[in-house]
């Protein structure tokens, strides 16, 4: 009878599953191309770190202990399952090397009631968040519960079916009944049963027995419609992250090209997403980490990643007939086996402003403080500048700010239309060559200044700062002056890629000519922009952050910081040093080498440092509508080391955290960058006389 039962309920159930799969695999196939089968060896190994591995969960303590736990407590239990399902054919069933009594039999079947109680104490500590705290950022839903429920009862029908079936065995003589090591809680269980009749008993192994094998099965066929299908996903997703640096965003190939054949530019439909974006809406297991950590969520914006990727899913999910309908018809049509024609793109409804407000979309920093965190690798920055991307270079609409930006970027090279012929200007009187006035012999390295750093009053004393301490240790190096223009960072995060890329292509163009290979730069913008964009145009450079040539210059002795600069110093992480590039320790290095510098640490540093609010292009438009500003709230946190000077290294955070200062009339808080302080500690008196001239003159004891 048993097998009976079980042959139905297995072949019932799995065709149900593999229905839904099907269904889930059509859909995923209606996205673009993805290349995500490269470098199997890093895949794989990424899969075992973070997927098998865990890496990212305890990011939130207790959280990820209890995901932890449940996660380790599936990969133990899906032997029992099939042990179990084996038995609904032959009622001594075992799998080879777990046999019951054998050495290794005995090791597993500890290790499965050892994560029995880790999975149950899992599921306490999620019903705690769902039920005590009702922590904000989780999605507080009946189908959580639900399946917590389900892993709960899976964990006690399994201790009844090993009680019931201990004293059974010990009545048929097959064993002697007595606590073990190797069954504890089985054996425990048993010890408390044994006054149960053998009606009694045979009834708990069978409820025990069919509760779990039932329970697996249609927990498998929730999967597929509940949050919960990453308990599938979650492995593939990771497996198929993008492993192109973090801060090289996706290159858009032939825009011309695109426009002539009337191809959808950027995201404007569900179907212009990549099949890898879909599968990241599949994967999201609505932790709500993302949003947590989100600066534009965090000051009240309409921006939640979370909510950005559940409203796609559900958009996928509802539109989902029709969505499979085109692409099976284009892919008919086009005999190609492709995925995703353009016609197929370019038909069917557009999700702005109807299903994502646009409000969403520019309210994104693109500080990657979401992606960081995301324990299942889903992506944000590339989405949302995907759908700015259609918005500004097919549909023309965006905050009207970001015009005289992009104006300003085509005539003059930089976003606030200052005259080119002024570039070098911040360099008068400090002797700087200029590469155009140079003879054959190059110098070793180009400083890039960057558009801040070459016009903005404040930026330009940090610009001035840096050359001077080049020039005091020694180095060889050489400005582009006016040649130089914006490396294209606004307009790429903006939207702008035609932009970006023609500015980009000028600019390799120059430092090609020039044959330079190695750069420095004060911009963690340019930064990122040169070291992992400029090489998908063609531009190969090493690229080097003022901090970490500083932070070298003075473990080498050729800078010796020796006069007392300020006291408590709190850092603040740029996102596109630190999040993006991973450059954390270089200027705190150098602020610990300065006399009488303490320096202290927010509670928010590092990769959980939060946003300035200027990245993304924001410096160039207007904030969106929150209950606050993303400045003043960081400004709150770094306050809240009671420092004296909040220290930066990138000339947009350098604005955000001066505005957020004034602002809060923190007049006594002085705001400088690394090289300001490390220079005002450098310098003989004389080198000083300049900066003590200027409004933001640090009081050197
Ligand atoms: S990149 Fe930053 S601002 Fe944008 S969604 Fe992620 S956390 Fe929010
Ligand atoms: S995107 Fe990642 S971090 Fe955000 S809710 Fe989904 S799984 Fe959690």
């Amino acid at each position: 009878m048993n097998w009976i039962a079980m042959s139905l309920m297995l072949v019932v159930l799995l065709a149900l599953f593999a229905w839904s799969a099907a269904r889930r695999w059509k859909l995923l196939m209606i996205g673009r191309p993805a290349a995500r089968f490269d470098d199997i060896g890093q895949r794989v190994a990424g899969m075992l770190r973070f997927g098998f591995g865990q890496q990212r969960m305890p990011r939130y303590k207790l959280a990820g202990i209890g995901h932890i736990l449940i996660f380790s407590g599936f990969l133990v239990l899906l032997f029992r399952s099939l042990v179990l399902f084996g038995r609904g054919f032959n009622v001594g069933f075992d799998l080879f090397v777990l046999e019951h009594g054998t050495a290794l039999g005995d090791i597993y079947s500890f290790l499965k009631d050892l994560v029995i109680i880790l999975v149950i104490i899992g599921v306490v500590i999620f019903l705690y968040y769902r039920l005590i705290t009702r922590a904000r950022r989780m999605t507080l839903s009946g189908e959580a519960l639900l399946i917590l429920g389900i892993i709960g009862v899976m964990m006690v029908a399994d201790v009844i079916y090993d009680g019931s079936w201990f004293v059974l065995e010990d009545r048929a003589g097959h064993l002697e009944l007595a606590f073990t090591w190797a069954s504890p809680v089985g054996s425990a269980a048993a010890l408390g049963m044994q006054n149960i009749s053998e009606g009694g008993l045979r009834f708990l192994l069978h409820l025990g027995f069919w509760t779990h094998t039932s329970l697996v099965l249609i927990f498998l066929n929730i999967l597929p419609y509940s949050k919960h299908f990453h308990v599938i996903t979650a492995l593939p997703n990771v497996f198929f992250r993008e492993l192109k640096p973090r801060g090289r965003l996706p290159n858009m190939e032939d825009i011309e090209g695109m426009l002539e054949r009337e191809e959808t530019l950027g995201v404007a439909r569900i179907q212009n997403l990549s099949w890898k974006s879909i599968l990241d809406l599949y994967t999201c297991t609505e932790c709500g980490r993302c949003t947590d950590q989100c600066p534009a969520n965090r000051t009240g914006k309409l921006l939640s990643p979370k909510h950005l990727t559940i409203d796609l899913r559900d958009y996928l999910y509802h539109h989902e007939k029709q969505l499979v309908r085109r692409n099976g018809s284009n892919v008919a049509g086009a005999g190609e086996g492709s995925a995703s024609t353009e016609d197929a793109s370019g038909s069917g409804e557009l999700l702005v402003p109807t299903t994502i407000k646009p409000e969403v979309l520019w309210a994104c920093t693109t500080c990657r403080a979401c992606e960081t965190e995301c324990p299942v690798f889903i992506t944000y920055v590339d989405k949302i500048v995907d759908f700015r991307r259609n918005l500004v270079m097919e549909v023309g609409e965006f905050p009207s700010e970001l015009q005289n930006a992009f104006q300003g970027l085509e005539r003059d090279g930089n976003p606030w239309s200052f005259q080119a012929a002024d570039r070098g200007a911040w360099a008068e009187g400090l002797d700087i060559p200029v590469m155009a006035e140079l003879g054959e012999e190059k110098p070793e390295y180009l400083m890039w200044v960057g558009c801040a750093p070459s016009f903005d009053e404040r930026a330009k004393k940090v610009s001035r700062a840096t050359a001077q301490l080049l020039k005091a240790a020694g180095v060889s190096f050489a400005i582009l002056g006016m040649e130089e223009t914006c490396n294209g960072d606004p307009a790429r995060r903006a939207g702008n890629e035609f932009l970006f890329q023609t500015m980009a292509q000028a600019n390799i163009e120059t430092l090609n000519n020039y044959g330079v290979k190695k750069i420095i730069t004060t911009c963690p913008h340019c930064y990122n922009t040169l070291r992992n964009e400029y090489p998908d145009f063609g531009g190969h450079y090493q690229v080097i952050h003022h901090t970490e040539m500083l932070a070298d210059l003075v473990r080498q002795g050729r800078l010796q910081p020796k006069r007392r600069v300020a006291g408590r110093v709190v850092f603040h992480d740029s996102c596109y040093l630190g999040r993006y590039n991973d450059v954390y320790d270089p200027p705190r290095e150098i602020l610990r080498r300065i006399p009488g510098a303490q320096l202290v640490e927010a509670a928010e540093s590092r990769d959980r440092g939060m946003c300035c609010g200027a990245g993304g292009a924001q410096m160039f438009k207007e904030e969106e509508e929150g209950d606050g500003r993303v400045n003043h709230a960081r400004i709150d946190q770094l306050l809240r080391t009671q420092p004296e000077v909040v220290s930066s290294s990138c000339p947009f955070c350098q604005v955000m955290l001066t505005d957020g200062l004034t602002d809060k009339e923190r007049e006594d808080v002085r705001q400088l960058d690394v090289a300001e302080l490390l220079w005002q500690s450098v310098a003989e008196e004389e080198q000083l006389s300049e900066a003590k001239a200027g409004t933001e003159s640090a009081a050197v004891e």
